[in-house]
């Protein structure tokens, strides 16, 4: 394990690099697994095939935010949005909610787009974060 800020060694228990103060998995400039120099902005570690972002760990696309925070709105009552960045258990719930309260799905679905709105709900499913393009 190494830093992927500046390259030092890691300890497997440590949480942050003692070298530059970044927590562990945080930064893209060095590869995690063999510590070498990865060029920015790269998927993989060209030395050892590692994944080097979180997109590439997730092995998904980014999600588009204006999409979920549209389908959130226009069709978040029965979960739509929820099922695009692959909460499949939570859009049916909704569903359930919906056909047995009427209301119950619309107003967790408000809440959802509030949070995708404030950033606090930023990340898919698989932890991949949103594209934003607001
Ligand atoms: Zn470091
Ligand atoms: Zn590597």
């Amino acid at each position: 394990m190494y830093c992927k800020n500046c390259g030092n060694e890691l300890n497997e228990n440590a949480v942050a690099c003692m070298s530059c103060g970044f927590a562990k998995g945080d930064g893209s400039k060095f590869c995690a697994n063999c510590g070498k120099e990865v060029n920015p902005g790269a998927a993989i570690c060209t030395n050892c095939g590692a994944a080097v972002t979180a997109k590439a760990a997730a092995g998904g696309e980014q999600k588009s935010k204006l999409v979920a925070v549209l389908l959130a709105f226009f069709l978040g009552s029965i979960g739509i949005h929820d099922f695009y960045l692959g909460y499949t258990k939570y859009g049916i719930i909704k569903i359930v909610l919906t056909v047995c309260t009427g209301v119950g799905g619309g107003i967790w679905a408000l809440i959802d787009f509030i949070r995708l709105l404030t950033g606090s709900l930023d990340k898919d499913a698989n932890g991949v974060e949103l594209k934003k393009e607001f």
